[in-house]
């Protein structure tokens, strides 16, 4: 099964693709995690990227491209994926098709941007192995531990008021005119935030077997 999870930044795609990955026994790829990763190693990629996360703009296609395209070429993705915050432009959408990449389907998680602000604040991240927690919501085992790995957890830079702001104003103009890209070809599959994490998942599994 080839999955996207598509939503505002903090609608939840990260806790829920951990949650499915394990569900349908498939990798989550999340391009928020991979940039990350490269921006504490210092690397080429990561230079390149640094200033575009920090102030929440959209890093260039054709390096999210090259990105997937190496990632998806690894043998854990022979049976499926769950793709986090990517595509995000019709532009990485149409590279994905021109490469053959195919989905089953598209759940669009539905959050408004009010719930999303007052969500972000409690977000907290683990710099390691990228695992997602909220200070009440999904809380971790041990305060400020990840339950994954072990290491301390962070709050994203990118998660000040300010920068949420931005983000979802780009989520708007780049990342929604998606949906009717993945509707126009019968994939998109809309979600309405059930309020807590297990009822939105039980939501998505439950549409995803009709
Ligand atoms: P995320 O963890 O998905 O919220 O991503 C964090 C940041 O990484 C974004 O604000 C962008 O700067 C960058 N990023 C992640 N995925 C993409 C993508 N598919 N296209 C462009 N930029 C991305």
């Amino acid at each position: 099964m080839n999955l996207i999870l598509l939503g505002a930044p903090g609608a939840g795609k990260g806790t829920q693709a951990a949650i499915l990955a394990k569900e349908l026994s498939i990798p989550t790829i999340s391009t928020g995690n991979i940039l990350r990763a490269a921006v504490a190693s210092g690397s080429e990629l990561g230079k390149q990227a640094k200033a575009c996360m920090e102030s929440g703009a959209l890093v260039s296609d054709e390096i999210i491209i090259g990105i997937i395209r190496d990632r998806l070429a690894e043998p854990d993705c022979a049976k499926g994926y769950i793709l986090d915050g990517v595509p995000r432009t019709i532009g990485q959408a149409e590279a994905m098709e021109e490469n053959g990449i195919k989905f089953d389907y598209v759940v669009s998680m539905e959050v408004s941007d009010e719930t999303i602000m007052e969500r972000m604040g409690g977000r907290r991240v683990c710099p390691k192995c990228g695992a997602t927690y909220h200070v009440v919501a999904v809380p971790p085992k041990r305060d400020g531990i990840c339950d994954e790995c072990g290491s301390e957890l962070i709050t994203r830079k990118d998660d000040a008021p300010e920068t949420v702001k931005s983000r979802l104003a780009v989520y708007h103009k780049e990342t929604e005119p998606l949906k009717e890209f993945y509707r126009s070809r019968g994939v998109l599959v809309p979600v309405e935030d059930q309020g807590s994490v297990e009822a939105t998942s039980a939501a998505i599994l439950k549409l995803l077997k009709e």
